[in-house]
């Protein structure tokens, strides 16, 4: 198990999803196609696609509380 998969739930959007919830990600507005896999993130509650998840688990403790920006200067 990957530190990422306790933060989030991996899915496949469907037409469910995309209808009542959202059709794109929450973080960088991409548009979410039906059958691409997407990430529920846990801790916000929202849908994430897969580049904007892989960035979030970088920033993450194990706890899957964000811990660092990538790219800050400190
Ligand atoms: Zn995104």
């Amino acid at each position: 198990m990957t530190k990422g998969d306790r933060c989030f739930v991996e899915q496949e959007a469907n037409e469910g999803i995309l209808m009542r919830v959202t059709n794109v990600c929450s973080e960088c507005y991409t548009f979410l196609p039906n059958g691409d896999t997407i990430y529920y993130d846990m801790q916000t509650c929202r849908y994430l696609c897969q580049k904007c998840k892989d960035e979030l688990v970088d920033s993450m403790d194990e706890n899957c509380n964000i811990v660092h920006k990538k790219g800050g200067l400190f």
